[in-house]
């Protein structure tokens, strides 16, 4: 009885949270009015950017051939042992991100919770914990949440996986996107800590993100955490810039 009205109160809650913030009932992409109980129109479903095609192994970017690595990732994301992704960051994925990670659009990240739970389901690993990329206490108290620690708390709560709040980002960095290789090396020494070192000791670590971009963060988070004992660290984001190759 007791775990029916938890699933039940659970159920409620997901309600309000969803129709509190987006109070609208509406498509969150096109806008149009939608009447399931779905975040977008089927129009704007079949459009989106699935990352579904052939996808380099190893940091799980859209490539044009099938080989194993991409050139973005080979001899770079070392530590990092697989990334996928659920999207290409293009069009109104991009958009869509940025809502939910600037304009206060939480709601969103709970559908990217969903879909990065089922990718997670289609993986031949498996995480013992799950984390997230963290931010300084100074952004974090400028932009009031952390996207990513929520997408990591709804994900482990759909997946039945611990999340271990073990990583801390102790100074600012430039946007590592406009930087060189060596810039971005250098830009992120010294940045992240890992906190609960024996939390994390012999786990299969999941780390989850918003975006891969040039994928050095979690390479240098990944390279902390298995300094810190951990077996294997995976990456989990909502979407990946493909290869400069592609194009
Ligand atoms: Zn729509
Ligand atoms: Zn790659």
């Amino acid at each position: 009885m007791a775990k029916k009205v938890a699933k039940f109160c659970e159920r409620l809650k997901a309600f309000f949270k969803k129709y509190l913030f987006n109070p609208t009932w509406r498509c969150a992409s096109c806008g149009r009015e939608i009447f399931e109980d779905e975040y977008f129109c089927k129009d704007c479903y079949k459009a989106l950017p699935f990352n579904s095609g052939v996808i380099c192994d190893h940091c799980g970017r859209q490539t044009i051939a099938s080989e194993n690595y991409c050139s973005t990732c080979k001899n770079v994301l070392v530590s990092l042992d697989k990334c996928r992704s659920v999207f290409n960051y293009e069009g109104k994925i991009a958009f869509l991100i940025k809502q939910a990670k600037y304009e206060n659009k939480k709601y969103l990240l709970d559908y990217f919770a969903n879909e990065l739970t089922a990718l997670y389901k289609n993986q031949s690993f498996t995480a013992d914990i799950v984390a997230c990329v963290p931010m300084t206490r100074k952004s974090l108290k400028k932009r009031g949440y952390n996207q990513s620690k929520i997408l990591a708390q709804t994900f482990a709560k759909n997946c039945n996986l611990p999340f271990i709040d073990c990583l801390v980002k102790e100074k600012e960095t430039s946007r590592q996107a406009t930087l060189s290789r060596q810039e971005r090396r250098k830009n992120l020494q010294g940045v992240f800590r890992v906190a609960k070192r024996k939390e994390v000791k012999d786990k299969s670590v999941l780390l989850i993100d918003d975006v891969t971009t040039t994928g050095s963060t979690a390479e240098i988070i990944a390279k902390r955490l298995k300094g810190a004992g951990a077996k294997a660290v995976y990456l989990l984001t909502i979407a990946s810039v493909p290869p400069i190759d592609k194009y």
